[in-house]
């Protein structure tokens, strides 16, 4: 049986496209659909059509410009297109072929005319404009396309102006609303610590209930102000105001402290920490506790986003001068570099997040599926943590990446986190907020 001929109908009315559609399938024909210029010339590409009947008036690119584009794409070069449209200005047709149509059909549609002159321009027809007129028209739509081109980029400008003012905005309320919330916090904290007998002997007596509750108040408090912290630093990150204490700094002991205070998460996940040998690794020039906040939360997640059972490796490697590692890691060619890989066996990430997750609040998943645990599986934070150990990274002249496989949640490709960070024999002395 041989395959019916396809014919791709770009139109923004449904009921036309309905019309068209019962029409040319009684006639033997196979009827795509698409209803904006763009979409169009999507389905082109892909469903390789054997015409076009195309709609001037449509929205985004119009009739013409689609016309143009699809002509100029190789394998769509010689597919007629046909303009079916009510459109009935002047000199209509003579701007539908020198755009690239290869006939003109006005609407209404006549159904007992149709399927004869699509059999036509199947068949091999094609109408034309004098070559005289073509040239007049060629010019009216080069300047039209201009125009439209100048009405485009103002309303990206425009458009992008907004953006970049609503997103000041979110950084201003970030900012206000953390500041605002870690007055009553500091003051939570102060009158907790006063309950609590550990900073000295109570004055009163507590009994064991009393004591759980405290607890409970004090670990709610804590995460609080660990969240507040997250927005703080974010702000201080975004306006360059983080302070960095920078000197040389052992990432033997900063990954030693890291994993310390995370095994006992893994442990609950039943999964391993694997260190690689650290011991005569050149210090970094860096901040203790920033390095720290950033190990912390390369491991936190890593135990987050990986299964019960799995595991999270970390090795090290000394980068010599001028070896570039990856082409967007220019700081790789100006010193020596330490790089400390941080890879687990866990969800991994699809490409085209592995930019994005290192924006503020981005998450893969729905929030809708948020948990407010650190370390049980998948449970996302406030995506605040991968853009805040990016900027330490790079407050300290370093870089931070991801490569993963892709993402797959029953296979687990996993992830493999790099830092690379400049090694601190090569600096200058180190001293406080350098
Ligand atoms: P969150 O607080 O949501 O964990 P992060 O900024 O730390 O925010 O991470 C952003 C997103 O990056 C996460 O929601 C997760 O989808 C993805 N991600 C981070 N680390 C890993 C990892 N080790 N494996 C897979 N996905 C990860």
């Amino acid at each position: 049986m041989t395959e019916k001929p396809k014919i791709l109908y770009v139109e923004d009315n449904l009921m036309n496209r309905m019309l068209v559609r019962r029409l040319l399938e009684a006639h033997g024909y196979a009827v795509l659909e698409a209803g904006d210029g763009l979409a169009g010339i999507k389905m082109a590409q892909e469903e390789l059509p054997d015409l076009v009947l195309m709609d001037i008036n449509i929205p985004g690119m119009d009739g013409f410009e689609a016309t143009t584009k699809l002509k100029s794409i190789e394998g769509l070069k010689d597919t007629p297109i046909v303009a079916l449209t009510a459109r009935v200005m002047d000199g209509d047709r003579e701007m539908a072929l020198t755009a690239g149509c290869d006939g003109y059909i006005p609407k209404p549609i006549n159904v007992d005319t149709l399927p004869g002159l699509i059999r036509d321009f199947l068949a091999g027809k094609r109408e034309m404009v004098a070559v005289a007129e073509e040239r007049v028209y060629l010019r009216e739509y080069s300047q039209k396309l201009v125009d439209r081109l100048q009405e485009k980029i103002e309303e990206l400008t425009k458009a992008n102006e907004e953006l970049r003012h609503t997103d000041e905005m979110k950084s201003r309320f970030i900012s206000i609303a953390a500041h605002e919330l870690r007055t009553p916090l500091t003051i939570i904290r102060g009158y907790l610590s006063m309950l609590t007998p550990s900073g000295g002997e109570a004055t009163y007596q507590l009994d064991d209930n009393f004591l759980d509750i405290i607890g409970g108040i004090a670990r709610g408090v804590e995460r609080l102000n660990t969240i507040v912290e997250e927005m703080l630093d974010v702000t201080r990150i975004e306006s360059g105001t983080l302070r960095l204490y920078l000197g040389p700094v052992s990432l033997k002991d900063v990954i030693t402290a890291a994993v310390r205070k995370l095994k006992p998460f893994a442990e609950e996940r039943k999964q391993e920490i694997v260190v690689a040998d650290l011991s005569g690794m050149l210090p970094v020039k860096g901040d203790a506790n920033r390095l720290l906040q950033v190990f912390m939360n390369l491991i936190g997640n890593s135990i987050k986003y990986t299964p019960d059972g799995g595991r999270i490796s970390l090795s090290v490697r000394v980068i010599e001068a001028g070896k570039v590692l990856d082409p967007y890691v220019q700081s790789a060619g100006r010193g020596e570099f330490i790089e400390v890989i941080v890879e687990d066996t866990g969800v991994g990430v699809a490409e085209e997040d592995q930019e994005r997750i290192f924006k503020r609040f981005y998450e893969v998943k729905a929030p809708s599926l948020h948990s407010t645990s650190k370390t049980d599986f998948m449970g996302g934070g406030l995506g605040l943590g991968l853009p805040t150990a990016r900027g330490i990274v790079e407050a300290h002249s370093g870089w931070l990446w991801v490569e993963s496989e892709g993402y797959d949640e029953e296979e687990c490709p996993g992830s493999r986190f790099h830092v690379l960070l400049p090694v601190a024999a090569k600096m200058a002395g180190a001293s406080p907020n350098e």
